[in-house]
């Protein structure tokens, strides 16, 4: 970088605070890109590392295989929506996308449709920065627009306008629908972040868009895939956000809080008809295999944190913040600096009516004792799970700080 923002080195992170090197102890309101759902330094997720640790931290997963990776993907199976029943495990998100989409067409491959290629999607959508996942960000919106010319072209659908707590608008499904009528016969599956979109816009979108996206896919024998990358886990205050719409995605995709932010790991879950499609054919098997798949360590401990999960009363906790997130933000909408206030489950955003200057608001944040990023327009928290109400006020409070700041300007 020649013109780096400024940078804060950590020395230690512990609950849900962050101590700089210089001693200033910070309130994290990022959850570290929504993965430490439980806080730093959690006694149980250690000792599960430190278990794991002392038998192997790793073994390659070709011709082997071993307990904590049955244990997860029976985990994750007992939790995930209906008729998913198989696991492929890869080390970070953006690989899980990958590894959906191919699966997505290697299945249309497998059933003597492979002019089935071209994904479908919808604007402000954020699922990764590899090539296949970039391809399918916002192309205008994402990070990714300096690379177009060398991705793949996918269809995209306008943004879903109708907001989460809205009555339903069958109009917000035109574009959709319409792509969908038009190309269906070359497209191999629908791609979305179901209910919030994250990265590309923190948007939370009516259930009945995504309810009605699977009713389209249905009617013209398509794949979903649903990228519960950062939604799942609880965060929305469902386990899984498609749940909030009562459906079930073909393919979906987990990562970031699945390990409790200890390591990098993703899994991409698929139905038999998915996985029985795939094999029905030469060759026989799916056609990916990353070296560090089905890591021990990631997985023992990602098995410790969804059973941390799931005795934590973690709908009490979520509804909570919930709460608190709504009765302190709401009112914020109110200073002239801010656009928008939305709140859904543990994750509040306050859109502002101009971009934030990054290094700025960071230094304000740090001086006021918190940890909140901004991106673009968009200042938001997804604090982790066992934040205190009081730790809570100290991150709205700062953001109504930054906000009365910038509308005096
Ligand atoms: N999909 C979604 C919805 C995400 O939010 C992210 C990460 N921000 C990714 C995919 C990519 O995950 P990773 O950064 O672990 O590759």
């Amino acid at each position: 970088m020649t013109n780096p923002l400024p940078v804060y080195p950590v020395r230690s992170a512990s609950g849900c605070t962050l101590t700089l090197a210089d001693g200033r102890v910070l309130i994290d309101g990022m959850a570290s890109w929504w993965t430490a759902i439980h806080g730093y330094n959690h006694p149980v997720l250690n000792q599960a590392a430190i278990d794991q640790l002392s038998r192997m931290s790793h073994v390659m997963f070709g011709g082997l295989t071993h307990e904590p990776a049955v244990n997860l993907c029976a985990l994750l199976l007992d939790m995930a929506p209906k008729g998913l029943t198989r696991v492929f495990l890869s080390d970070s998100g953006s690989v899980a996308v990958e590894v959906a989409i191919k699966m997505a067409l290697q299945y249309w491959f497998a059933k003597g449709r492979p002019e089935r290629k071209k994904l479908a999607t919808i604007r402000c959508g954020y699922h990764g920065d590899t090539f296949g996942a970039m391809a399918v960000c916002d192309p205008v919106t994402g990070m990714h627009h300096l690379f177009a010319e060398a991705m793949p072209r996918h269809y995209f659908a306008d943004q879903p306008r109708c907001r989460f707590e809205d009555p339903w608008q069958e109009d917000d499904l035109q574009s959709l629908g319409g792509i969908l009528e038009r190309h269906h016969r070359e497209i191999a599956a629908v791609i979305l972040e179901p209910i919030v979109q994250g990265a590309g816009g923190m948007w939370f979108y009516s259930p009945r868009y995504l309810e009605r996206t699977r009713q389209l896919c249905d009617q013209y024998d398509l794949l979903l895939i649903c990228d519960e990358i950062a939604t799942g886990f609880g965060r929305t205050g469902r386990m899984f956000a498609c749940e909030h719409a009562g459906i079930s995605p073909d393919i979906m995709c987990v990562g970031k809080a699945m390990t409790g932010g200890f390591l990098s790991l993703a899994a991409t879950l698929a139905t038999d008809r998915v996985s029985d499609g795939i094999c029905s054919a030469a060759p026989g098997v799916f056609m990916h295999g990353p070296t560090f798949m089905g890591n021990p360590l990631a997985c023992a401990i990602a098995a410790a944190s969804i059973q941390l999960l799931q005795s934590s009363g973690w709908q009490h906790r979520i509804a909570a913040i919930e709460n608190q997130l709504r009765a302190e933000l709401t009112p914020l909408a109110a200073i002239p600096s801010v656009a928008d206030v939305r709140v859904l489950g543990a994750i509040g955003v306050m859109e502002m009516e101009r971009p934030v200057d990054t290094a700025a608001a960071g230094r304000y944040f740090v001086e006021n004792g918190v940890w909140i990023r901004p991106f673009g327009k968009l200042v938001y928290i997804m604090p982790p799970y066992i934040i205190q109400p009081r730790e809570l006020s100290r991150l709205t409070g700062a953001m109504g700080g930054l906000a009365r700041k910038l509308a005096d300007r």
